[in-house]
């Protein structure tokens, strides 16, 4: 390879090498498409320059004047020519799309006397002078690190003493003070002469994007949307001879996507700007105008940018996010890459291409990040409680979802209140690259400033998160942290609810309702249960989940834990009983009733999954659990005697001991799971008893119901021996008592790392296994699931010694080969054994594909991520 292309001249197939931006631009070039004439500096120069020490190789920057050279002939224009100098902008691009998140330059080649020729040539000493000052701003923030602000002030009092309100009335003789201005900011800050030689200029430039590709900004985009080395190395830079969209009332600059990003419609979509530059409308500093007025305003270019939308869209068969400028009146493409859409718009377009013959079904489902689907399945207000709240403000809708949370206006404290657990909605002016990790923190986002393709809102968006722009009539006051409309003022940490969806600003936290699933998506889901081959199940406790989780598509239930039904406020009072109860008389007692409660859920559950399995899994947490915390019990009992309540007191005194007699140091390796049902057998003859007795039931109802029982924290063949004797105790009682045959699949969970490597053993009981992968994790792994995430992992992810938390997404290496051996162990004894997982893992793309790849019978997830995991699943086996 060469370090330099032309884009002519490069490979577009190749974006690792030049970047997402710089593929585009050849791509379009070879298209025959109006771009620019310019040239690409690859990512390997990149690597090559922080291999070197952060110094560009030798050879490049004579490879870039050639290239220069080339444009020079190509343009007509000279570089550093006083009559009709060339000038250039310098580009960002990874191989992966990280939208703002590194630098760019623009009008670079500009100094004191080529400014002269630019005025002369296109007879606007306004404009070139403006664009020398646009220049010594970006120049002077991203290869000196100059703060914004500086130069902001400047323009400000500049405008204030002109008594203009917007930067376009500048006269000559004021922008150039300014110039002056900002180049003395630039001097006091490096210490050194403003660079006026253009060659001088493009090094420091192209060092500089280097540069940010290290920044902290983009290093943390990477991170939190695993964007890995082997997907996107280093950045390309892309060098580009300027065309302008601030030449006056025939120029205009715009960003579009060739389909709605929001929900998918087959029309132009986004926003331009006249007499403005690119950055302007990125940057959502001035709110565009709807595309579709360029129609009536512009209507050649307008032309010309359909006709690009269709042919790029025919070409890259993918939905394109484009920029473009239109200069005096010539039509201009500066970028074309894949838009990033909703999950909705993602869904429909799918579908519409499919029709339109654009793409097949594998490829329909293969386009669709199957984590972006949790989006759809987002919450909505419900419009019966809307009316009674008060709307704030209504600006443009877009990120779908609606979300409840506290006002925040500062972009640290959304991170510390967001972390520290509480709901935020952060709301400002705009925002900038810088301010991504409040958006993590927060459950949605609201700007006065900006358009669908403002920061904000590609933010979101992506994120799947609900976010409302552009919301104009909001007045936000920084000072006082409030923000006002139609007569109503909202303070920090009063709760509002934004609809992402409809733009709308509320009073108060209005309820919101389960989402639907359309059409579209159905038949996205139903193209993916045709092509999966992995099965799909859900992790559901109660009668409403197991009904959500069929609708989304489960097929069947792969975990319900029966502990969850104990927590619910009628029983959880028995249970405590059941755990006081001084002999094994009283607690028989207990128990009688805590099976009737248990027999009517599983009755319920096992109805809403007819037809499908059901995998019941007895008690598994440590019965301290149920118990209140020994230490707030000592105080209440403290407060108890002060106050002299002796039958009280004399009751918490008894739970105390108990508490204290059951407490454990390390319970999630303590008295849990079988070893609850072997010191207390009863416990488990109870829920077995239960299961059965729901079966019969049913069956004598005609409903197919299907249930099996399931063991957790199974180590060794003795343990699971010894239930399993129980288990056919009772099975024959209730048969002989129903004059019935009953049919219950007897199994055990994987979660204990002796019991993967023992699975043979174990499957001369066990029918089915399923990997609990969560406590195999914390086993394999001797991480402790509940503490790891707030304490040292973010650190470990830091230094790079972990990619992803494992508790999130599968270790294929460690975990993964315990599963392979628990798998090939199993079903050496019983071919065809039933393996499935219902760790957190159930639900997780990558892990999926792993499960896929390892030959499991099914995985099993939450009913929000039932759709995630049917199109990961179908995604795995294409
Ligand atoms: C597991 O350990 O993966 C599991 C599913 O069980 P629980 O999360 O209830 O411990
Ligand atoms: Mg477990």
């Amino acid at each position: 390879t060469k370090p330099v292309y032309a884009f002519e001249e490069a490979d577009s197939e190749n974006r690792m090498l030049l970047g997402g931006k710089g593929a585009g631009l050849s791509e379009m070039t070879r298209l025959k498409l109006p771009v620019p004439p310019g040239f690409t500096i690859t990512t390997e120069v990149c690597n090559k320059y922080y291999d070197n020490n952060r110094k560009l190789p030798k050879d490049v920057m004579p490879l870039v004047m050639k290239n220069i050279e080339k444009i020079e002939k190509k343009t007509g224009k000279q570089w550093n020519s006083t009559k009709n100098p060339l000038l250039v902008s310098v580009r960002s691009g990874a191989a992966i799309s990280m939208p703002g998140m590194m630098d760019t330059i623009l009008n670079l080649g500009l100094n004191e006397k080529t400014v002269g020729g630019l005025a002369k040539q296109t007879k606007n000493p306004r404009f070139a002078w403006d664009s020398y000052r646009r220049f010594i701003q970006l120049f002077g923030k991203v290869v000196f690190g100059v703060n914004d602000e500086k130069f902001d002030h400047v323009l400000e009092s500049a405008k204030t003493k002109q008594k203009v309100k917007d930067d376009s009335q500048l006269s000559v003789e004021s922008l150039k003070k300014i110039v002056s201005e900002y180049k003395k900011i630039c001097e006091s800050h490096t210490k050194r002469k403003f660079p006026d030689s253009p060659n001088e200029q493009l090094g420091l430039a192209i060092e500089a994007v280097f540069k940010s590709w290290m920044g902290e900004r983009a290093i943390v985009y990477r991170e939190k949307n695993n964007i890995t080395k082997d997907i996107a190395n280093g950045t390309a830079v892309n060098v580009v001879t300027m065309v302008f969209g601030n030449m006056g009332d025939d120029s205009a600059t715009g960003v579009v996507f060739t389909r709605n990003g929001h929900n998918g419609k087959k029309e132009i979509e986004g926003e331009y700007l006249i007499n403005a530059q690119g950055e302007d409308v990125v940057a959502g500093v001035r709110t565009g105008k709807n595309v579709s007025l360029l129609k009536k305003e512009m209507p050649k270019s307008y032309k010309e940018l359909s006709n690009a939308c269709s042919k790029l869209e025919k070409h890259f068969r993918e939905p394109q996010d484009i920029e473009f400028t239109i200069e005096q009146g010539k039509f201009y493409l500066l970028q074309t890459r894949t838009a990033k859409m909703s999950a909705m718009a993602l869904i429909k377009t799918s579908v519409d291409m499919v029709k339109e013959k654009l793409i097949d079904k594998n490829k329909a489902l293969t386009r669709i990040p199957a984590q972006q689907l949790e989006a759809l399945l987002h919450r909505t207000m419900d419009e019966s409680k809307v009316k009674n709240h008060k709307q704030l403000a209504k600006g443009i809708a877009a990120s779908p979802g609606a979300a409840s949370g506290i006002a925040v206006f500062d972009v640290k404290k959304a991170i510390e209140l967001g972390e520290a657990g509480k709901k935020i909605i952060l709301i400002r002016k705009e925002t900038k690259p810088e301010d991504v990790p409040a958006f993590f923190s927060s459950e949605g986002v609201l700007t006065s400033l900006g358009g669908k393709s403002s920061h904000a809102a590609i933010v979101s968006r992506g994120m799947g998160k609900p976010c409302i722009v552009g919301c104009s009539e909001l007045k936000i006051n920084y000072d006082n942290n409030t923000c006002a409309a139609n007569g109503t003022t909202v303070k920090e940490g009063e709760t509002i609810t934004i609809d992402g969806s409809a733009g709308t600003v509320l009073i108060g936290e209005v309820p919101t309702v389960e989402p639907k699933v359309t059409k579209d998506f159905e038949q996205i889901l139903s193209w993916a249960q045709k092509t999966k081959s992995l099965g799909i199940r859900a992790n559901a406790d109660t009668p409403e989940a197991a009904k959500l989780a069929r609708q989304f598509g489960a097929q069947g239930i792969g975990l319900c834990r029966t502990e969850r039904m104990f927590n619910a406020s009628d029983r959880i009072g028995l249970f405590v009983d059941m755990i006081m109860a001084e002999n094994i008389e009283e607690r028989g007692k207990v128990l009688k009733k805590l099976g009737q409660l248990q027999k009517s859920d599983f009755i319920q559950i096992l109805k809403a999954m007819e037809g499908y399995e059901v995998t019941i899994r007895l008690l598994d947490p440590p019965l301290h659990e149920f118990l209140p915390n020994p230490e707030e019990l000592a105080e209440k009992i403290h407060k108890l005697e002060k106050k002299k309540a002796t039958k009280e007191l004399k009751e918490a005194k008894i739970i105390l001991k108990r508490a204290r007699e059951l407490a454990e140091v390390n319970p999630m390796m303590g008295h849990r799971g079988v070893r609850v049902g072997i010191t207390y057998p009863e416990i488990y003859e109870m829920q077995i008893r239960a299961v059965f007795e729901a079966l019969v039931e049913l069956t004598k109802k005609k409903v197919k119901a299907h249930p099996q029982i399931m063991i957790p924290q199974i180590s060794s063949i003795a343990e699971l021996n010894h239930i399993k004797k129980i288990y056919d105790k009772i099975k024959k009682e209730v048969e002989t008592k129903n004059k019935m045959k009953l049919t219950i699949n007897f199994g055990t969970m994987i979660e204990v790392v002796r019991a993967a490597l023992t699975a043979n053993e174990l499957a001369t009981t066990a029918e089915f296994f399923s990997f609990g992968t969560n406590d195999l994790t914390q086993g394999t792994f001797s991480f402790s699931r509940e503490d790891v995430e707030g304490k040292f992992l973010p650190e470990y992810m830091e230094k790079e010694l972990l990619e992803r938390s494992p508790f999130q997404s599968i270790d294929v290496n460690g975990v993964g080969s315990l599963i392979k051996i628990g798998i090939a162990n199993g079903r050496g004894i019983r071919k065809n054994m039933e393996v499935g997982i219902c760790g957190e893992h159930g639900g997780d793309p990558s892990s999926i594909k792993f499960c896929h790849k390892a030959g499991l019978s099914y995985v099993s997830a939450s009913p929000h991520r039932i759709p995630i995991a049917i199109v990961a699943a179908a995604q795995a086996s294409i």
